[in-house]
Formats: structure tokens, C-alpha cells, sequence
């Protein structure tokens, strides 16, 4: 592991981001839980997602799908037969790879039969073991399978989302006829989604299941290209201006035409610089009108769009912009923890947007058996806890609080001290720079909303 993850890997069971799932039976294959304090920091990328893709246009709907849905839409949309990957296994250990990872492997994927093709044999020497490989490969589908029905026996089986995505397809239908939209429009969700995954050991970046914060924008044929264009911009600067990740750390990369579904247009991946690695962080994909279609044909169902300017009816092309949760998470503490030495100690701290950190504030009673002095940094508590996720603590030296804070990427710390219970003021602490500054409690909120907003 680098050195940089397996200190963000311990950060986040240490400070409660990031907890693997199960653990006390064990731990469970590559799934985790957000801790308390990772919770919070994903529900803020979800919060600016949300923020910047839905309520700042005027052009998007939001849903909330269900993971559940018919086992049809699996069939049209190709999962059942084409989710697949080529898996390679160790005839020492039995672990199992994804050939096309492994040095030398060169292999091509028939997307309408899942069917992988070997081009190059590359190595037989397992990495875990250094064993034998077996040189074959076997199609396995990512897709998870549960059953829904009350009678033994009579159960239906159906998948979870190996996409989040498909619910919006499925929905263009009453969006269309309950919300008076015109084309072009889009919808956006944020959705779990669930594969079997072969390759682990990634932390966050490879997982079973995770979030996909996904947008499907609906639009005329002639208009695609343009507007593919459009959203690339769009949600690449998104990752700088929103997500505070730096831009030398970010770059695109296109599919080639072997790569590429058969029916995309075009494909190119936002990739991230993960821990030395450039690695894929969102798909933005011209999908045409293939999604529409093949729903159109499963369903039988009518998903097309009368344009009342042009007078003509077509199936909507779709320009798709497909995120990851847990990577964008993943990418944020990459790109924020740092470590500096101060009056020689190591200091570590994490510079995330504060519009991202989990807690905004913290409030210090400079000591805690000075009554006077809690009471009064309770009220300063109590001020500021409706308005922002604020965090008090009192065990220990000023010293060792602030550093507790800035691990987890507090961007604030007040202190209440004898002079507070004189003038009503109180100083307050910069992540980043460490400098103090005094203000009046009665600032304290205008203050901080200003500089939440910078
Ligand atoms: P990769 O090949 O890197 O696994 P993918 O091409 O299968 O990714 P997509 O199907 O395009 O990924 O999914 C869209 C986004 O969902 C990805 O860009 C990524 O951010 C996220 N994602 C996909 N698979 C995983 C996973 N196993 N764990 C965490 N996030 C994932």
C-alpha cells in the first residue's frame, strides 16, 4: 500500500470516517461503513452535488429510486448477459483476478455477449502467491441477485442496481408526461449500487457497494454533441471549484473504440491521481438513444418526445455524467492531508473545503473546572449548534484540542477565556494558518457563514 493511503486508511478508523463493515465478526469483502464523522463529509459532497447539479439550474429534476426494480430492465438494458469481467484464478491460493489487470494480459469484451476475447496472454504468476495461474478465463457477472415474494418457492429473483442509473431511464416516462419538461432537460439521483467485484484491496476505490451520483441529460440528437461538450466542462471544474481537488491531479482520458460500448458515441473518464495512480473518478458518455430504445422495446411502452418547435418525434439521446461517491470521498482526503512540523511536532491536518468538513466549528472553554468559564462557552455552544455542525471539547490542553481538530478538517476553533467573561469576546483559530483573531460572539455566526461561502 503507499505510504499516503495507509496513512488515510488509519486516519479514518482512528477519527471514525471510515469503518469496514462487520468488523467484529470479522470485517466483510470490501464493504464499509461511513463513521461519524465520514458520514457527515459524505453527505456534504452529496450536499454540493445536489447543490451546483440541481438547485443552481434550472434544468434538472432530482429522483430517489428504488435499488429494487423489475428484473426485466436488467435483460434491455444488456446487464444480465454483458456485466461482465474476465476472471483468472490461482490454482495455488484460489484467489481470483481480473485478467485484464495483470501485467501483459491484452483482452477484448463482445459487449453484447460478455464474452471476453484473449488478444495476449500475459503473465501465469499469481501476484498474491507467486502460484500458478490457470490460463483460462471465465465471463463473471458483477450483478448481485436477491429474491422478493412472500411464498417459499415461489420467489422471484432480481438484481441489485449495478447501476444506479437505470431507475432515470425507467422514470423518463412520468417525468415526461407529470412535469411539463422540454428537451433539452435532465435528471439527476444519488444511488447505491452494487457489484460483485474481483479486484480488492483498493480501501474506498473498489467496494461492493457504493454510491453513484449519476445525471442523465435528455436531448435531441443534433443538440448531443454540443452538450456533451458542455457537461465534460461542466463537471470537471466541478471536482476543482466544489470539490477543492487540484487540477494537475485531474485529467481525461477517452476510450478507445475497443473499450467503448457499442452504442456510445463518444466515452471519456475524469481520472484522479490516486496515491501516484491516475485512476477513474466519473464517466461522461454520449450514449445516444440506446437506453430509451431498448426500455422502449423491453416495455413496450412509447419513450419518445414530441418537440413542440420542431413538430418531430424522436427518442431523447442521453449524455450521462457518472460519478462515485466513495471515490470523490476517497479523493477529498488524498488531496487534503497533510503533515508540517510545529515547534517540533508533527502536525496533521486536513484542508478540506470547509464547506466539506464534517464539524464547522469548535468550541473551547479554555479550561474545564472553571465553572463560569463552561457555562459561557455553553452558551457560545448553544449559539452557534443550530447553524452549523459544531463540536465542543473540553478534555485536555488548547494544544492538544486544536490538533484533534485538525485532523478531521475542523476549519474553526473558539475559545472562551477569562477576557470573554469581560467583553463578550472570544478568539477564533484558523485551520490552516493557525492564526487567532479576536471577535465578538455577536460576529461569530455572520463571520463564519461570509467565509462558509468564499
Ligand atoms: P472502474 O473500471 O474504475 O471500476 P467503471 O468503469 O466500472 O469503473 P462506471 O460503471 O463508469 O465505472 O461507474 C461510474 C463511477 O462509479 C466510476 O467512475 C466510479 O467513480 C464509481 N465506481 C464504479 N465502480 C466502483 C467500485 N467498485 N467502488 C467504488 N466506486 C465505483
Amino acid at each position: 500500500m503507499n505510504d499516503l493511503m495507509e496513512k488515510i486508511v488509519s486516519l479514518c478508523k482512528r477519527r471514525g470516517f471510515v469503518y469496514p463493515s462487520s468488523e467484529i465478526y470479522g470485517g466483510f469483502a470490501n464493504i464499509y461503513d461511513f463513521g461519524p464523522l465520514g458520514s457527515l463529509l459524505a453527505k456534504n459532497i452529496r450536499d454540493v452535488w445536489i447543490k451546483k447539479m440541481v438547485q443552481e439550474r434550472n434544468d434538472i429534476y432530482l429522483i430517489d429510486g428504488s435499488i429494487l426494480m423489475h428484473p426485466k430492465s436488467w435483460e434491455a438494458s444488456g446487464h444480465t448477459v454483458a456485466f461482465t469481467d474476465p476472471l483468472i484464478q490461482c490454482q495455488g491460493c484460489k484467489k481470483r483476478f481480473r485478467a485484464d489487470k495483470l501485467e501483459g494480459w491484452k483482452l477484448e469484451k463482445d459487449n453484447q455477449t460478455g464474452k471476453w476475447n484473449v488478444l495476449k496472454q500475459g503473465t501465469l504468476i499469481c501476484p498474491d502467491c507467486n502460484g500458478k495461474l490457470i490460463p483460462e478465463i471465465k465471463e463473471f457477472n458483477l450483478l448481485m441477485t436477491t429474491s422478493v415474494g412472500s411464498v417459499e418457492g415461489e420467489k422471484t429473483k432480481v438484481y441489485l442496481k449495478g447501476e444506479s442509473c437505470q431507475n432515470i431511464y425507467l422514470d423518463f416516462l412520468p417525468i415526461r408526461d407529470t412535469m411539463g419538461v422540454k428537451i433539452p432537460f435532465g435528471v439527476a439521483q444519488i444511488g447505491k449500487t452494487f457489484r460483485n467485484e474481483i479486484t480488492l484491496g483498493k480501501f474506498l476505490f473498489k467496494v461492493r457497494e457504493f454510491e453513484q451520483m449519476d445525471i442523465e441529460y435528455f436531448c435531441s440528437p443534433e443538440k448531443a454533441k454540443e452538450l456533451y461538450e458542455e457537461w465534460k466542462n461542466i463537471r470537471f471544474n466541478w471536482y476543482i471549484d466544489t470539490i477543492g481537488l487540484n487540477k494537475s491531479n485531474l485529467r481525461w482520458r477517452q476510450h478507445s473504440p475497443e473499450e467503448r460500448i457499442f452504442y456510445a458515441r463518444d466515452a471519456w473518464d475524469i481520472e484522479y491521481k490516486f496515491f501516484g495512480e491516475f485512476e477513474e473518478l466519473e464517466g461522461i458518455h454520449d450514449r445516444s438513444d440506446y437506453d430509451l430504445k431498448q426500455h422502449g422495446k423491453f416495455s413496450g411502452k412509447e419513450l419518445d418526445y414530441f418537440d413542440p418547435v420542431s413538430k418531430t418525434r424522436f427518442i431523447p439521446n442521453i449524455i450521462e455524467c457518472s460519478g462515485g461517491l466513495q471515490r470523490t470521498f476517497l479523493a477529498v482526503l488524498a488531496e487534503s492531508y497533510r503533515e508540517e512540523e510545529v515547534n517540533n511536532e508533527k502536525r496533521v491536518f486536513l484542508k478540506i473545503k470547509p464547506s466539506l468538513s464534517p464539524y464547522k466549528i469548535a468550541v473551547f472553554p479554555l479550561v474545564a473546572n472553571k465553572d463560569n468559564l463552561v457555562e459561557k462557552a455553553k452558551d457560545v455552544f448553544n449559539l452557534l449548534k443550530p447553524e452549523f455542525m459544531t463540536m465542543w471539547d473540553s478534555i485536555g490542553n488548547i494544544g492538544k484540542r486544536y490538533r484533534r481538530q485538525d485532523e478531521i478538517g475542523t476549519p474553526w476553533c473558539i475559545t472562551i477565556d477569562y477576557q470573554t467573561l469581560e467583553d463578550d469576546t472570544v478568539t477564533i483559530r484558523d485551520r490552516d494558518t493557525m492564526e487567532q483573531q479576536r471577535i465578538k460572539i455577536e460576529e461569530i455566526v455572520r463571520l463564519i457563514k461570509e467565509r462558509l461561502h468564499v
